[in-house]
């Protein structure tokens, strides 16, 4: 690139191990025999030049160079990041920005190999897709054509399993899908079982699709209808409590399938003129329209905390500034990305929908001092989410007064409202942050910890302790620090029930395990009730859970205004990415 260091307010990012190691496999451009010709930093500028194109049409070349020197500091100040897709694709030949894309499954074999090769196309270029397969008919029902029976949902998902299990070995990252059946589908039940065998379907995540009909049936304790989804008629009843029963009782087993809830995620569809929301993509947080597809970011909450007389505390002005230029960045990445196909390029740029969250959450309260396990913690992410999400729609509608709004606005449910003239139909969704947050070297999402400190086996078998920078921070300041501790810390994961630490430090440094499934799921309800999208966010279960806790999490989702919740039991799955030894 032409820009000299001059431009920019640090000579790059200060990179850890970890983080390079993931960047050099995946992000970086690579030569014919595989080996990295760029560095993290030309990576960034690499992202910052390319999305700093598009604001050539609004504002002329002298704007794109101040913006380009804007991002690239956000970015390699690990302040934002853009999704994994932006950071490898953006100036490349692939130029597919976006990380999540839903597609529609019609009822037909050219409907339903048409979406198979879309997303085969999308995977390639490292973006997740979500299907709902609820339009088709049942197994077993008539084939007109043919005189033949239907195979139904669960058999079609099993040919996306496998194309897309083929795609992977040559993409630039796994592809991930979401598989929706509505639980008035008639194959509702087959569906809710299809991941019992943990290699099933490897490459889905699945979700029920639960409707307010069921809800009320489900609270009665009535029978609910099964509609055929061809014939529009309905072909039987089923107990709401049998289907719920059975739903929960895999959800415990093996954490399949998770729930998403249909109506409540159409009553903020901003967009229903234009169609119905079925379904989500891979990790729930972002619900689209068929063909839609979003762009994510995230901004890094480690980073906003200062101190104040004497005090930590959020830094909001510097928050502030952060969310205008990573909501401009966004809206830049819709004009800049290439698009698999012309359908989606027609729906992204008609509502130009976009997703900025957060990341280091939890990092955030550990600076804080505030337990993630309280009202204080709850209160915490209510007033900060509902501050993001203020300042995020501010800056849509500032962009709406120089670019204007999106071209859908007209059809949108913003057209009669006051001070809703936004550039984006949507702006805020909480995301996993699963590789964002190695790269920054944060928590992920709005995820706890999942331990204090943790052994890392490096070179020669040699094994070293990493421990949270924050809780090192304070085990020596408060006197204490000793590795043997570090060691046996790593070794149980958190805290709670060491007799050598301070009650009140126990408090603060909790883990994803000493956090029981109410306050996670008032967590995720905190962050929901200020965002557009969804949230990410597994409720964790001790391994020693039963299936009444489960349905107490379901429940309490639903009454909370959740759009969806996803539980995991430890050690419900055979392998668990991340696992604490819990028997020393
Ligand atoms: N995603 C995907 N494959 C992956 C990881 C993620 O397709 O291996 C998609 C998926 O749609 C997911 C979204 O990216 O919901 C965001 O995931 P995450 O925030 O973990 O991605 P990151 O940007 O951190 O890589």
């Amino acid at each position: 690139l032409k820009l000299d260091n001059a431009m920019f307010q640090n000579n790059g990012p200060i990179i850890s191990g970890n983080a390079k190691v993931v960047l050099e496999r995946r992000y970086l451009r690579k030569n014919d025999q595989g080996d990295p010709i760029e560095t993290p930093t030309d990576m960034f500028r690499r992202v910052a030049h390319h999305v700093a194109q598009a604001e050539m049409r609004y504002g002329g070349s002298e704007t794109a160079a101040e913006m380009e020197a804007i991002f690239y500091s956000m970015m390699t100040e690990f302040r934002f990041l853009p999704n994994s897709p932006t950071l490898m694709n953006a100036g490349r030949r692939l130029g597919q920005l976006a990380a999540c894309f839903v597609l529609p499954v019609e009822d037909s074999m050219e409907g339903i190999f048409d979406a198979l090769k879309h997303a085969a196309i999308i995977h390639k270029s490292g973006g997740g897709t979500g299907f709902s397969f609820s339009r088709l008919r049942p197994k077993n029902s008539r084939v007109g054509t043919t005189g033949g029976v239907a195979s139904g949902p669960v058999s079609f998902m099993k040919v996306f399993n496998t194309a897309t299990e083929q795609v992977k070995q040559g993409g630039t990252r796994r592809g991930a899908n979401m598989a929706i059946l509505r639980v008035d589908h008639p194959d509702i039940l087959e569906f809710i079982q299809c991941k019992e065998k943990d290699s099933d379907l490897n490459n889905f995540n699945i979700s029920v699709g639960i409707t307010d009909a069921f809800m009320d049936a489900l609270k009665k304790g009535s029978d609910y209808d099964l509609i055929d989804p061809r014939e529009k008629r309905i072909t039987k009843k089923l107990s709401s409590i049998e289907v719920f029963d059975t739903l929960v009782y895999h959800a415990w087993k093996n954490g399949d399938p998770g729930i998403v809830f249909l109506d409540r995620i159409n009553r903020d569809n901003p967009t229903p003129a234009l169609g119905e929301i079925e379904s989500t993509n891979p990790c729930g947080e972002q619900p689209l329209l068929p063909m839609e597809s979003c762009n994510l970011g995230s901004v890094n909450l480690a980073k906003f905390v200062m101190e104040k007389e004497g005090a930590a505390v959020i830094d909001f002005e510097g928050l502030s500034q952060t969310i205008y230029h990573a909501i401009r960045f966004l809206d830049d990445v819709i004009d800049m990305s290439l698009y698999p196909i012309p359908e989606i390029e027609r729906m992204v740029k008609g509502n130009r929908k976009i997703g900025l969250g957060v990341m280091g959450f939890a990092d955030m309260l550990y600076q804080l001092e505030i337990p993630y396990n309280s009202e204080k913690g709850i209160e915490t992410a209510e007033t900060l989410m509902k501050f993001f999400q203020d300042t995020a729609h501010d800056a849509s509608r500032a962009l709406a007064e120089t670019r204007g709004t999106f071209e859908n606005f007209e059809q949108s449910v913003y057209k009669d409202r006051e001070g809703c003239a936004y550039r984006n139909a949507t702006t805020t969704t909480i995301a996993p942050t699963g590789t964002l947050s190695i790269i920054a070297g944060c928590s992920s999402g709005i995820e706890p910890l999942f331990a204090l400190s943790f052994t890392r086996t490096i070179m020669d078998n040699d094994e070293m302790i990493e421990v949270n920078p924050v809780f090192e921070a304070t085990a020596r300041t408060r006197g204490f620090y000793s590795l043997e501790l570090m060691k046996m810390i790593a070794r149980k994961g958190g805290i709670q029930g060491l007799g050598n630490i301070p009650e009140d430090v126990k408090r603060v440094f909790v883990t994803a395990h000493d956090i029981t499934p109410e306050w996670h799921v008032r967590m995720q309800a905190a962050f929901q009730k200020y965002t557009d999208n969804a949230v990410s966010k597994t409720v964790n279960l001790h391994r020693n859970a039963e299936v009444a806790d489960v349905i107490k999490v379901y429940n309490l989702a639903y009454d909370l205004g959740c759009k969806g919740v996803t539980i995991y039991r430890d050690g419900s799955k055979d392998r668990q990415v991340l696992s604490v030894n819990k028997n020393e």
